[in-house]
């Protein structure tokens, strides 16, 4: 079960990986993670890589593709895997056909969790953290016993910058310019599955859950 996991920021995917790789066992493979690995296991791609972020630069596509390669040949790779934030891009998505072919593999679905953009800035500006000890709440999803102060210390709550509504709009319009011509790519090669992502946790995973039974029937 070959998975590549889509969808904007506060869409939910984090929860949903847990439970697509908890229930199908297969690994959920960030980006960021594989970028640890290679460079914890010292591999010639991870020190490539690392020499690129250590100068604060992109890792050109080239090596990210060398280091995708090695992660998915990969023991526990054996029944698939949830690729989640890998591609960004058309030409790492062609480059993702080329290696999997290679590998005699292929994709099955790219499951994308569709949510409104107005409910993403709701779900995103909505946070809330405590400037004493640092918990966090949401004003709707994980409200304080008493608006505006901290269950634990009853210090005055505050939003971060980053979740002001601006910036939160900003920081999904250019999301959404990455990920439309990816989308694009994979409704036209027939690996699209959108989901509705706007419902009960519990509910977005049973649709996608009913998708990838299909995939053993
Ligand atoms: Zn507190």
């Amino acid at each position: 079960m070959n998975l590549i996991l889509m969808g904007l920021p506060g869409a939910g995917k984090g929860t949903q990986a847990e439970k697509i790789v908890e229930k199908y066992d297969i690994p959920h493979i960030s980006t960021g993670d594989m970028f640890r690995l290679a460079i914890k296991e010292g591999t010639a791609l991870g020190k490539e890589a690392k020499s690129y972020m250590d100068k604060g630069e992109l890792v050109p596509d080239e090596v990210t593709i060398g280091i995708v390669r090695e992660r998915l040949s990969k023991p526990d790779t054996e029944k698939g895997f949830l690729l989640d934030g890998f591609p960004r891009t058309i030409a790492q998505a062609e480059a993702l056909e080329n290696l999997l072919g290679d590998m005699d593999e292929s994709i099955d679905y790219v499951l994308h969790i569709d949510v409104p953009k107005d409910k993403l800035v709701e779900r995103l500006t909505g946070r809330r953290i405590c400037p004493t000890c640092g918990a966090t709440y949401h004003v709707v999803f994980n409200p304080p016993k008493e608006e505006g102060k901290c269950d634990h210390d009853g210090a005055e709550l505050i939003q971060r910058e980053d979740d002001q509504p601006e910036t939160v709009r900003t920081r999904l319009e250019v999301n959404v310019e990455q990920a439309q011509p990816l989308l694009d790519f994979y409704r036209e090669k027939g690996y699209l599955a959108s989901f509705e992502g706007d419902k009960d946790i519990n509910d977005v995973f049973n649709d996608i859950d009913k998708k990838l039974g299909e995939l053993s029937e």
